[in-house]
Parts: structure tokens; C-alpha cells; sequence
């Protein structure tokens, strides 16, 4: 049999005796059993021997000269390399034998001579079986401290892996939390709006009605005004006509006065009668060529444009959805107030329009006297005038009337002036207009 696998099989044991007698008996003995001897005959070659190949099993004899079997083990258990490998010691008969040294200095066994050889075997025998199962042991317990270890690390990352888990789970409860608390707030939020847009369409609604009702009542107002007024006027001329001579100055002034305000408020209530008439147009709007509407304002101004020589152009303008009638006047009061509010020099007016999202944005442009920034909002309220009749003779009921077209077409109107730069009307008309 090959040595080294008979050495892991059975045991590779050091005998140490300096009796060669007695090694030659041993090492005979042992090899008839399968084991593998190695013989030395003093304490320093033993030390080596362990040293360079470390045996199973030491057969140590105590008696000896140099260094005592006592001392061989005492060096062996000092070093971790030998420190594990079990001793038997082997005393003569005639020595002194202290087992109790034995076992102090790291013995497991003693032999005493002569030898018993089946004794001997069977303590060789059960302290190599002993070394093997402490062997096992030791290397179950490397198994169990390793297992034990990558348990308590693998305990440990779960343990940091939870205290991850739970602040994830609180700070996702905080933020459920705080979208909760969101989520109401936006709810009452909604709730508030819907109350306020709900709020806001009935006044909505009431002013329509309310509007329709004034309307309403400054046509009847001013159609049943009509009448009366022009008896007052008829009367008062007649009599302007016929006591002339017997009435003094002051008096016939006074009828020229009184003639004088029947007629400005014959104009204020045919001008209010319209401006309620807009309102209540109920034609269908319809695609409107806004060329045609310019021609048909110009034309309807030809005899202003004939005296002030004005000069009145437009660019190429759009079809849109809207009413033909009440496009026109709206061009033809802006065109109109563009000549009317002049400079010494004759007037120039331009018209154009743009196409602005979805939107045709128009814009009436003059060279005219201009209108401060304080005033041009309220110029486009009913009665609203910045002259007196001398100075420039109207109603202040233009703009009115082409505010009310403009939104009626569901646009908007406005003015960008500075006194004595001219003024540029703008409005909006879309191109699916609807009839509000
Ligand atoms: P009216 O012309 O009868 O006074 P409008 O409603 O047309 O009434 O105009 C209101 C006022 O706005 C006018 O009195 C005038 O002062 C001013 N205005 C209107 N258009 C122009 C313009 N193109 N240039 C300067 N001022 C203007």
C-alpha cells in the first residue's frame, strides 16, 4: 500500500526512544498494523520531526538523556503547529514514573514497559480515533462559527433592511397624509369654485335680464317721448313764427333756447332708440365680406369725405360670421368719428385687419386730435362726450353703439391714443362668430 495513503488511513505515528531496542520493536509492531512509523532516538530530533511533518500520534519516552520526555512535550504544547497532537508517554519499569506530570505537561496516555502490544494498539488506536473525532469537532465548529456569522450578518442586513423598510413605510404614511389633506382642501376648493361659478352665471343671467329689461324700457321711454316732444317742438316754433314782432328780445331768446334743447333732445332720443334698437336685432349672423361692409360705410359718408377731402383706404379685409347692417354702421361711426375728431390738416384714415390666433383683430387708424389715456375707457359709455355741440356737435352715442355691435359679435373693442397723435380704434370679430 502506498505510505501516504496509509498514513491517512490508519495514522502516521512518531516514536521517540533512545533505547534503538525498543524503537525497533514499536516501529516493527506498528508497521504489522498498517500504521506508519517514523523512529527518532532523542527529544531535538523529535521537535524537528514534528516541526517538519507533524504526526498523528507521539510515542514519547521520558527517560532520556539532553532533554527528557517531559520537556520534548512541554516544547510541543507551546507550539500551535504541535500543540494539538496527543502524546503517550512510555516509562520503564524500574523509572520513577510521576503520571501526574505526565498529564500536567499535556500526556494523554502512558504505556510502562514491557509492552503489551495489543495494549498498546488499543490506546493508540482509541486516542487516534479520539484526535480524529476532535478534529471533526473542531472543523464542525469552524462550520458552525461561519454559519453562525453569515446567519448574524444576514440577520443583520434584515434588521437594517426593516429599519429601511419602516421609514419608507412612514414617510410613504406621511405623504399619504399629506395628499389626503390635499385632496380635501382641492375638494373644497372645487366646491368653492363650483359655488362661485354657480353664483357667477345666475348674476350673470340676472344682468342679461336686467339689460333686456333697460333696453326694453329706454325703447318704450324714448319711442313714447317721441310724440310729446315734437308737440313741444311744433308749438314752440309756431309760436317762435307767429309772436315774433309782439314778444321783446329776451323773450323771442328764450323760445329760441327752448326750440334749441326740443331738437338736441329729439336727437338724444332718436340716438337712444337706436342704441336700444341694436339690441334688439334678432337677424341670423351670417359670412360677411368685410370689403363690401367698407365700401358700404364709405359710401354712406361720401359727403363728410367730399368736404373735409379726407382720404380714406383699407387693406385687403376677411369674410367673418356677423350682421351686415350692424357691421356697417359699426365701420361707419368709427370711419366717421376718425374725420369728425380732426387736425387743421385733411383727414387720413386707415382701416386693415389681421388674422390673431383665432381671431380676426381690425384697427381703424386717423391722424386725428387724439384722446387722452384718462378718458378712453368711459368714451365708449352711452352719453359720453369730451366736447361741448360747439366745439364738435354729436350725442356721445357712437361708441356705445359699436361696443354693443363688437360684443354682439362676440369680440371686443378698445382704443390706443395719445392727445394730438392721432388715434387707432382695434376690435376683434371671429370667424365662427355666434349670436349671442
Ligand atoms: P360723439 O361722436 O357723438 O360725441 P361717440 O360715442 O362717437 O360720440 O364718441 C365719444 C367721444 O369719444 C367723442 O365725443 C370724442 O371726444 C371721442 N372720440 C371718438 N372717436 C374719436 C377719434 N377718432 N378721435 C378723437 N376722439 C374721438
Amino acid at each position: 500500500m502506498d505510505n501516504n495513503l496509509q498514513e491517512t488511513l490508519l495514522g502516521n505515528i512518531l516514536v521517540v526512544d533512545d533505547t534503538p531496542e525498543n524503537l525497533r520493536l514499536l516501529s516493527t509492531m506498528l508497521s504489522q498494523r498498517g500504521y506508519v512509523p517514523r523512529c527518532v532516538i532523542n527529544g531535538q530530533m523529535a521537535l524537528r520531526a514534528c516541526n517538519s511533518h507533524p504526526p498523528d500520534l507521539i510515542l514519547l519516552d521520558i527517560m532520556m538523556p539532553q532533554m527528557n520526555g517531559y520537556e520534548v512535550c512541554q516544547h510541543l504544547k507551546l507550539d500551535a503547529k504541535t500543540r494539538d497532537i496527543p502524546v503517550i508517554f512510555i516509562s520503564a519499569k524500574d523509572e520513577v514514573f510521576d503520571k501526574v506530570n505526565a498529564f500536567t505537561v499535556g500526556g494523554v496516555d502512558y504505556i510502562s514497559k514491557p509492552f503489551q502490544f495489543e495494549e498498546v494498539l488499543a490506546r493508540i488506536e482509541s486516542h487516534l480515533t479520539l484526535r480524529k473525532l476532535q478534529n471533526q469537532l473542531k472543523e464542525q465548529n469552524i462550520l458552525l462559527q461561519q454559519e453562525i456569522s453569515s446567519r448574524l450578518a444576514v440577520e443583520k442586513d434584515l434588521q437594517e433592511k426593516n429599519l429601511i423598510l419602516q421609514k419608507e413605510i412612514s414617510s410613504r404614511r406621511a405623504v399619504e397624509k399629506a395628499l389626503q389633506e390635499q385632496n380635501l382642501l382641492l375638494q373644497q376648493e372645487i366646491f368653492n369654485r363650483e359655488c362661485a361659478e354657480s353664483a357667477l352665471l345666475k348674476s350673470h343671467q340676472e344682468l342679461a335680464r336686467y339689460n333686456a329689461e333697460l333696453e326694453q324700457f329706454a325703447y318704450v321711454a324714448s319711442h313714447d317721448l317721441q310724440a310729446p316732444l315734437a308737440t313741444i317742438v311744433s308749438y314752440a316754433q309756431l309760436l317762435e313764427k307767429r309772436s315774433k314782432d309782439k314778444l321783446d328780445s329776451q323773450a323771442n331768446k328764450f323760445i329760441g333756447n327752448i326750440v334749441y334743447g326740443c331738437m338736441r333732445m329729439q336727437n338724444l332720443i332718436d340716438d337712444l332708440l337706436e342704441y336700444s334698437r341694436f339690441g334688439r336685432s334678432d337677424k341670423l349672423l351670417q359670412q360677411t365680406d368685410c370689403n363690401q361692409v367698407f365700401e358700404q360705410a364709405i359710401a354712406n359718408l361720401q359727403g363728410v369725405i367730399r368736404d373735409t377731402e379726407a382720404v380714406v383706404c383699407s387693406s385687403e379685409l376677411p369674410v367673418v360670421h356677423g350682421e351686415i347692417s350692424q357691421l356697417v354702421q359699426l365701420f361707419q361711426n368709427l370711419v366717421g368719428n376718425a374725420i369728425k375728431y380732426r387736425q387743421d390738416a385733411p383727414p387720413v384714415v386707415s382701416v386693415s385687419a389681421c388674422k390673431h390666433q383665432d381671431h380676426w383683430l381690425f384697427s381703424v387708424s386717423d391722424n386725428g386730435i387724439g384722446i387722452a389715456q384718462q378718458h378712453q375707457e368711459r368714451i365708449f359709455k352711452i352719453f359720453q362726450r369730451l366736447h361741448t355741440q360747439k366745439e364738435y356737435s354729436g350725442t356721445g352715442i357712437g361708441l356705445a353703439i359699436c361696443q354693443k355691435i363688437v360684443q354682439r359679435h362676440g369680440g371686443r373693442i378698445w382704443v390706443e391714443s395719445e392727445p394730438g397723435q392721432g388715434s387707432t380704434f382695434r376690435f376683434t370679430l371671429n370667424e365662427n362668430t355666434f349670436d349671442l
